[in-house]
């Protein structure tokens, strides 16, 4: 079906803009972008833009959709005093009392989130230790096929349950992916919760099985003391290092947060092809640290960026990635917009990768991936300064989009979530909520 978007600013964060714009988009793809004038597209469903800024989607490289149905939950006991006990005392509790009912629902309730944040393509790092099996099926159904969103998924592999859950988490991982379509939608990653809960027989274990697929690795690196502290006492290793003798920095890995790291650490990953995704503000909550975004940029580590469950909000995460480097450098050109847009590109890149089509860009030929937003820019907006408008919009007045198309197909329209009724979700999800509540 074809789609004609007109009067929009249309504008990319690598160069593009039009002023009175329109973009045709047909069989997913964008089909044409100019100025003024449209080209007849009869039969095209039509939307005017009345002046609205046309972007593509945002890619999330970090999330976690199962922490969706914690928001407002009560906590009986929370006084954490270290990273490690803030997985103890909150998400490996909620972790390990999830469903698959509960599953599929915190990944419709996160997806609808992410929707509505202007993303189309999320990375998902998935835990449900007493529902593994099927569990990727379940956030495929709700985020892919449901929403509509790209979604590249896996489950995190770990010891903390025992073999027999280790086992069955590779299993899953392995399972998801022999059984994807390549359909540009959906992909795939080994999982791997962390290196200080893998002992050597699990990450050669979960490193043979992946190899034949192919499968890169989701794993998060060095984001409490803990890491690097059990890598050192364990295997006399620094954590990257333990990891880059089971091959795991291979191209198209993803590495979550990468704080606690040594310089040879940071050489290391510039000499591998692994990424690490940055996720400021679940650091900043979580009291775990900065992570050293550009002296990792300088060597030539690529660096993409996530939301780690908190939120999905990925201006806002860029935002923060400079406040942050601001206020822990004392110094306010850390962190600017050749930086920041080095990690949006390199989100790009990942999800190009993962799906297989060109992203990130509004011309022809890119997958029509765009979100229209509700701003109207109070400044002008011009060819390269895209990026300062939506950090400033995301400071003051927020950033909401009013129609996401993914791959073609519009999934909010208008405002309005397309394909299934919002009210009766958020109505269903608020009862899932309460009984997974009940169980803590
Ligand atoms: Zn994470």
């Amino acid at each position: 079906m074809e789609l004609l978007i007109e009067r929009a600013r249309v504008a990319d964060f690598f160069g593009t803009f039009y002023e009175q714009g329109y973009v045709l988009v047909s069989g997913g793809r964008i089909e044409a972008v100019g100025e003024g004038t449209p080209p007849e597209a009869p039969g095209a469903r039509r939307l005017d833009a009345a002046g609205r800024l046309l972007t593509p989607g945002l890619v999330n490289a970090h999330a976690h959709l199962y922490s969706s149905l914690a928001r407002g939950m009560p906590l009986a006991e929370f006084s954490p005093t270290s990273f490690r006990e803030i997985l103890e005392q909150l998400w490996w509790k909620l972790d390990r009392v999830l469903n698959l009912e509960e599953v599929y629902w915190s990944a419709m309730v996160g997806g609808l989130q992410h929707l509505r944040s202007g993303v189309t393509a999320l990375f998902d790092h998935h835990a449900s230790p007493s529902a593994i099996e099927g569990s990727l099926s379940a956030i495929k159904r709700a985020v892919v096929d449901e929403l509509g969103l790209r979604a590249d998924l896996c489950y995190e592999v770990t010891d903390r349950g025992g073999k027999a859950e280790r086992d069955a988490g590779i299993r899953e991982n392995v399972e998801f992916a022999k059984g994807l379509s390549r359909d540009g939608k959906t992909s795939a990653h080994m999982g791997l919760h962390a290196s200080f809960t893998l002992s050597d027989e699990s990450l050669e274990l979960a490193a043979r099985e992946a190899e034949p697929l192919g499968l890169p690795f989701h794993i998060h690196l060095a984001e409490g003391k803990e890491d690097p502290v059990d890598a050192l006492q364990r295997y006399g290793l620094r954590t990257a290092e333990r990891l880059d003798h089971f091959g795991i920095l291979m191209e198209g890995s993803l590495l979550a947060h990468g704080i606690q790291l040594s310089q040879a650490e940071l050489d290391l990953l510039a000499a591998r092809p692994a990424s690490v995704i940055h996720n400021p503000r679940s650091n900043m909550n979580n009291a775990v640290g900065a992570a050293q975004v550009e002296a990792m940029l300088s060597r030539g580590v690529k660096v993409g960026i996530g939301t780690d469950g908190f939120g999905s909000d990925v201006i806002g995460e860029l935002l923060t990635a400079r406040l942050l480097a601001h206020h822990t450098s004392g110094s306010p050109t850390t962190m600017g917009d050749e930086a920041l847009l080095a990690l949006l590109r390199h989100n790009y890149s990942l999800a190009e990768q993962t799906f297989g089509v060109k992203l990130g860009r509004i011309a022809p030929g890119y997958a029509a991936d765009l979100v229209l937003w509700d701003y109207d820019p109070p400044t002008p907006l011009s060819a390269g300064s895209l990026l300062s408008h939506v950090l400033f919009a995301a400071i003051s007045e927020g950033l909401r989009p009013v129609a996401v198309i993914v791959a073609g197909e519009a999934r909010l329209w208008d405002g309005v979530v397309q394909g299934l009724e919002e009210r009766e979700v958020l109505a269903k999800a608020r009862e899932v909520a309460k009984g997974l509540w009940a169980k803590l």
